[in-house]
């Protein structure tokens, strides 16, 4: 039996997903077509539309403009935003696929300033302000931290950024936060939310930006008009329709598996910090996403820990990215300012919210095991940090 505990990386879907692809099946003309196949394909993605915004909180008239992921859609928010010139600002901690393009704005000439977050990889609203200019023209500030799961300030950043910088875009970066709790885009009051169906149990290659209505924004993606001409490319109708289906099925259920994913969490850290030496949660005391467990392990590896527990059947990650083959320590815990050691023995633990109790108290045995194992290893092998157990 495979359990997976990386719920973070992708949501994998649960045994609806069946019943809901093969209706979706029965809809999968090109939009764009005049005839009643093709009519028939748009009235599935339209109502998708309408489910996307139900589940992120989005007024009627917003405007959602399905991509092939959070990826293309976080570049898409700052290309549009950084080819009309001005200062961009985001943070240190946000996701590759905000910070690359990013860096390519700042290579090609641009001012790109980046907020660095604090120890618990929170962003401060201070912070922000502060490095507003007159020019600033995007702010993009994630609602939740992949690796970490905390959560930043949204609603307090885009209340004082209107009173310092009122014509900046806003952009935040739900992809974690979407499914994981009561998200409510009118309420945050943003420009643009950026949304990932794999996250909340849809398939891969799915995305969407959520614009309020009255922003522009131009294609990254050039070709027909579709999508409102933001987004060329015959639309990922199944991907599409199976993203709406699936917020439909899950948006009743949000309060439900936050407390699941909760009580999964409470109880794995619980045992964790009673039974595992030298073990700090990041964020603990923070406002964190109900699932999301970032383990700092003093002395042992987290890759040796994710293999480890690989054999025993169980899914980890850890923080470190892969860049080329090469695992490079996490962006993110270095922004928070924490040295090599931590950052290379620092795992994440990502509850569904289908963990049953059993499991949860067998996952967190498991990893003390599995720790005791490989720092008895490292003293016997008199090394006292980076130990391989392999
Ligand atoms: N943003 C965040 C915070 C994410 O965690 C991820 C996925 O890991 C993405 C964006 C990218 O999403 P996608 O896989 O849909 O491109």
């Amino acid at each position: 039996m495979i359990i997976d505990c990386d719920a973070n990386a992708t949501y994998l879907p649960d045994e609806r997903i069946r019943g809901v692809i093969a209706a979706c099946l029965r809809n999968l003309g090109n939009p764009s077509s005049l005839h009643r196949g093709g009519q028939r394909a748009k009235a599935a993605v339209e109502e998708a539309r309408a489910s996307i915004r139900r589940v992120a909180g989005a007024a009627e008239n917003d405007v959602v403009v399905f991509t092939s992921g959070a990826t293309e859609a976080n570049n898409t928010v700052i290309a549009s935003v950084g080819t009309q010139g001005g200062d961009l600002l985001s943070a240190a901690n946000e996701h590759p696929c905000v910070l690359a393009p990013l860096a390519r704005h700042a290579e090609r000439g641009g001012v790109v300033h980046l907020v660095r977050p604090d120890q618990d990889g929170v962003v401060s609203v201070d912070d922000v302000v502060e490095r507003l200019t007159p020019t600033t023209t995007l702010i993009s500030i994630m609602i939740a931290n992949n690796e970490v799961g905390t959560l930043n300030p949204i609603s307090e950043i885009v209340r004082e950024v209107r009173r310092v910088a009122p014509k900046a875009i806003i952009h935040t970066d739900a992809a974690q936060m979407l499914g994981k709790g009561t998200l409510s885009m009118r309420e945050l009051g943003v420009d643009v939310m950026t949304v990932s169906a794999h996250k909340i149990g849809a398939l891969t290659g799915t995305g969407a930006m959520i614009i309020r209505h009255g922003v522009q924004l131009h294609p990254l993606i050039l070709g027909g008009p579709q999508e409102g001409k933001v987004r060329g490319g015959t639309e990922n109708v199944l991907g599409v329709s199976v993203f709406g289906a699936v917020a439909d099925l899950i948006t009743p259920e949000i309060p439900a598996r936050v407390s699941s994913m909760a009580a999964a969490r409470d109880a794995f850290e619980e045992y964790v910090v009673r039974e595992i030496p030298d073990v700090e949660i990041h964020g603990a005391r923070r406002q964190r996403l109900p699932n999301t467990s970032s383990l700092y392990i003093k002395g042992v590896r987290a890759d040796d820990l994710i293999v480890a527990m690989d054999l025993e059947g169980i899914l980890i990650s850890s923080g470190a990215a892969c860049s080329s083959g090469k695992p490079e320590p996490s962006h993110v815990l270095v922004s928070m300012g924490y040295d090599e050691e931590r950052t290379r023995s620092t795992i994440r633990v990502s509850f569904r919210a289908d963990a049953e109790r059993e499991i949860v108290a067998h996952v967190a045995s498991t990893l003390a095991r599995i720790v005791e194992r490989i720092r008895s290893v490292s003293d016997k092998a008199g090394e006292t940090s980076y130990v391989s157990a392999r």
